[in-house]
């Protein structure tokens, strides 16, 4: 009798060597990561691994880091950046958007939002979105094109931009 637990997966049958015929568990695959709008697989996800075997990778060969890559292609994500910036400075209206591209849209201006209004100045509390130093409360000490710096007991360090969050 088989294992109740493999009992109704699926299997294919093989002849060993000695012309005895077992019966071996067929694994499971899974489909290669496409892009959300124009289905062209990405680059850089692990393609055809399973759930748990995701879990065993480090955390930089899980998926790219910059914003929206592991959803969009290249060539989408450029249009979704410049249509969300055109919406921002009122050049285009919310109806003349393209539909599959709202929701990233909104995705985009939710992450870079106060970055156009300028709320990030010195002497402004925000918190620590991501990394060891999760919900940590800093003061702003300067702001720089990407990074922005605080002091530490007598230390200043530095954090990237998108990674805090304004309080005020
Ligand atoms: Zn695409």
């Amino acid at each position: 009798m088989p294992n109740p637990n493999q009992k109704f997966k699926k299997h294919k049958s093989t002849r060993t060597p000695n012309t005895k015929v077992s019966r071996v568990i067929v694994k499971k695959k899974t489909s290669n990561h496409k892009c959300a709008v124009c289905k062209k697989t990405l680059h850089g996800m692990p393609h055809g691994k399973r759930a748990f075997e995701v879990k065993k990778l480090s955390k930089t060969q899980r998926r790219p880091e910059n914003l929206l890559s592991s959803i969009l292609c290249p060539e989408c994500r450029q249009i979704a950046y410049q249509e969300a910036v055109m919406f921002k400075n009122n050049l285009k209206d919310e109806k003349d958007l393209d539909l599959r591209y709202v929701k990233y849209i909104k995705m985009i201006m939710k992450k870079i939002e106060w970055l156009f209004m300028g709320l990030l100045k010195v002497g402004s509390k925000c918190t620590i979105m991501q990394g060891r130093n999760f919900g940590k409360k800093i003061v702003v000490d300067s702001v720089d094109e990407k990074f922005v710096y605080y002091k530490n007991k007598d230390k200043t360090e530095k954090i990237g931009i998108l990674h805090v969050f304004p309080l005020e």
